[in-house]
């Protein structure tokens, strides 16, 4: 404790989760807990991360972070979803959305109407066609979302596309001008507390010894702290998914900075393309089981649209989490309590909903071992559902063409995914959940992006008859369309509301 009776707490590492956390309790909790951040530039950040979840812009309007500021610096680009492209077949294309298909309203999900419609060949018009994100990412335009009720201009949400580079460097100006204080050296020892097996202290290479009551552990994939000094067992997910290394090369922006991220499917994984106001990041995200290192670099090499502006660089990984992210004294957030391919740009977002719970279940006096247990259950169930959801991508697939999409298509799936596909396949139905990332419009876009066709719906939609209901359904079509064309183009809006900063 300080003086002032407030938790010493020691942050380890200085990536996006470091100064996430760091920038998050200075601000939230001033009164609460002093915060110290250990960060060694020699080992350096992982350096990828670029596109996130929409939920990334409530973390920043709670650090008072001006958007316009912090795209500028960030050279953020805006991002309305992701196209999956040659996932269900090779050729197919779809979006999935930040926002709902139709307006969101109603007791019975738009889908289900389109279904109906479907399954009584009455050819209703593609799904993404009345999804507001969907048009706008494919017509390249944007707009920021609109506030009156009932427009269609509401039903859509939006993320970013930054330099994860200098996500952390923005990020360490606030904390430090909140009170956070920082040492560069590497930590090459942790002492333990012999009897309660808390950490006690951490030791520099310097010498220097820190000693702290809370303990947060962002280190990376090395896990310091929760791994190594507290041996925490990591669960490993790579029966499921296989992805275990990726080839990183950014390039020139050539083609459409477009509003969108994109995850193309290659022969043992797949690839994102990720546009930002100064260069286009690319990757190629595989499973060594299925392909050398050369191999998917020359792959990367020969498929990026633009000079290449480095030599592909190869991060290896694992697909899984720590069985708990707090332990004792001990919480990990980001890359040190696990790691979910990045397919769907969840990294950030898990690192958000960590500091989120830990804000919440901070603890006073000691720590009680029933907040400890509740942050485990919100970490595992995110974790969880997001694995599922990844999952799907992989399993619901028609393809044939290589040994890695032979293995995923026919590998067993977990309960929990199965019973959820099953659900759909029968009626349409998406399971509905309180807590967790992705709700059902997320999960319709894969679902049916990726050919899982239920074979009902809810025997709600069966009210209007079939020619109000495509009536309704032109309407709607034409409504969103006619938005989409009134907005600016999505280069134009960057140019004129957050053009990168000189000093970034
Ligand atoms: C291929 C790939 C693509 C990704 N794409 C996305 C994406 O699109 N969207 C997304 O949300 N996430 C993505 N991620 C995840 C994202 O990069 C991370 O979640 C995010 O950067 C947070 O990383 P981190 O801060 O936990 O770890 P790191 O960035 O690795 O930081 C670790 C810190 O710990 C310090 N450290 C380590 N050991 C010591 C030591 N002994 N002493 C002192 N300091 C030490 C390091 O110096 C560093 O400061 C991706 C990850 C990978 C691998």
């Amino acid at each position: 404790m300080t003086d002032t009776g407030a938790q010493r707490v020691v942050i380890v590492g200085g990536g996006t989760s470091g100064w996430m956390a760091a920038a998050a309790l200075a601000k939230l909790l001033p009164r609460r807990c002093s915060v110290h951040l250990i960060e060694s530039e020699a080992i350096g950040i992982v350096g990828v991360g670029e596109a996130t979840l929409p939920h990334i812009r409530a973390f920043n309007d709670r650090l008072g972070i001006a958007e316009s500021d912090f795209m500028s610096w960030t050279r953020a680009t805006f991002k309305l979803g992701i196209e999956f492209r040659n996932w269900g077949r090779i050729g197919d294309s779809y979006v999935h959305p930040f926002g709902t298909f139709g307006r969101g309203q109603g007791e019975v999900d738009f889908h289900h109407y389109w279904t109906r419609l479907r399954l009584q060949g009455l050819n209703p018009p593609p799904l993404e066609r009345f999804s507001m994100a969907c048009t706008m990412a494919r017509e390249g335009r944007f707009t920021r979302p609109t506030t009156e009720p009932g427009r269609i201009t509401t039903t859509f949400g939006y993320a970013y596309q930054f330099d994860a580079v200098l996500f952390a460097p923005y990020l360490r100006q606030l904390a430090e001008s909140l009170g956070a204080t920082r040492t560069e050296g590497k930590v090459v020892d942790v002492e333990l507390n012999g009897e309660t097996g808390h950490i006690r202290a951490i030791k520099l290479e310097s010498g220097e010894r820190i000693e702290g009551d809370l303990f947060v552990d962002c280190s990376g994939f090395r896990s310091l702290l929760l791994g190594e000094a507290l041996g925490e067992p990591f669960q490993d997910w790579s029966r499921w998914l296989p992805a275990d290394r990726a080839a990183a090369m950014p390039c020139r922006t050539e083609t459409a900075v477009t509003p969108y991220t994109s995850a193309i499917a290659m022969p043992a994984g797949w690839r994102w393309r990720i546009p930002l106001q100064h260069r286009t990041g690319n990757g190629y995200v595989y499973s060594s089981a299925f392909v050398s290192d050369d191999e998917a670099a020359s792959a990367l090499a020969g498929a990026v649209e633009g000079d290449a502006i480095a030599q592909p660089r190869t991060l290896r990984f694992r697909a899984g989490r720590r069985e708990r992210s707090w332990v004792g004294n001990c919480v990990a957030i980001g890359l040190a309590s696990g790691f979910l391919e990045p397919l769907e740009s969840t990294s950030i977002y898990l690192v958000q909903q960590a500091i989120t719970a830990l804000l919440e279940l901070f603890p006073e006096r000691g720590i009680a071992p029933s907040d400890r247990d509740e942050f485990n259950r919100i970490i595992d169930l995110e974790y969880d559902r997001i694995r599922d959801f990844l999952i799907l991508h992989y399993h619901a697939t028609e393809r044939d063409d290589s040994e890695f999409w032979n293995y995923v298509r026919t590998m067993p799936v977990p309960d929990s995914l199965a019973e959820k596909m099953e659900l759909f396949r029968r009626r349409g139905r998406i399971v509905k959940y309180r807590e967790g990332v992705f709700l059902d419009a997320s999960w319709v876009a894969v679902y049916l992006g990726q050919r899982v066709r239920p074979l009902g719906y809810d025997p709600r939609a069966d009210l209007p008859p079939a020619d109000a209901l495509l009536r309704g359904m032109g309407e709607l079509e034409a409504e969103v369309a006619a938005a989409a064309e009134a907005m600016p183009n999505h280069l134009d809006f960057i140019r004129g509301y957050c053009p990168m900063a000189a000093a970034a």
